[in-house]
């Protein structure tokens, strides 16, 4: 019977699948050590290799702009981890991407509340043209600081006054 030790980790993130892709495969791609086994953009399933050890990443796509991604390590051969080894190889790949698809998400998020089509308050999509929240009432968009009104988010004017934005 052979053995293998495997673990896991599942993550949820509010990125594009190809997106997510890419920077799974920039992480492992440069883990020192490591050599590229599976690079398959089309089931977006990366994996790599190192002293008989296996890293894989497959990434799934939920829609648009939110995908899962799962992370694992198999080790053949071995049934204990006693000094955790495995989950500390794993993290080497699951530290960078975390943080790194966390500033991506802000980046994503600041752009969508610039466009006006996230509310900036609960992050909720909002409909286009929506000078409110329909979720909490947050005005979207420019408000005017003369007369109050709220503008389109790209406006450079007021569109009430005239007021500089
Ligand atoms: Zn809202
Ligand atoms: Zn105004």
């Amino acid at each position: 019977m052979s053995t293998m030790l495997t673990k896991t980790c599942n993550l949820h993130v509010r990125l594009a699948a190809t997106t997510c892709y890419n920077l799974v495969r920039q992480i492992g791609n440069d883990l020192p050590g490591w050599v590229v086994d599976i690079d398959n953009a089309n089931s977006y399933t990366a994996s790599w290799t190192h002293r008989g050890c296996f890293i894989s990443a497959s990434v799934v796509s939920i829609n648009n702009d939110e995908s899962s991604i799962n992370f694992a390590i198999r080790s053949p051969g071995q049934i204990f981890d006693p000094f955790g080894q495995l989950d500390k190889m794993l993290d080497q790949i699951v530290q960078p991407f975390q943080s790194q698809a966390s500033r991506l998400q802000e980046v994503e998020r600041q752009k969508q509340i610039q466009q006006g089509t996230m509310c900036p308050k609960c992050n909720k999509p909002l409909p286009s043209g929506a000078r409110f929240c329909p979720f909490d009432g947050t005005p979207i968009g420019h408000e005017c600081p003369k007369c109050k009104h709220v503008n389109i988010p790209t406006a450079d004017f007021c569109a009430d006054c005239g007021a500089k934005l």
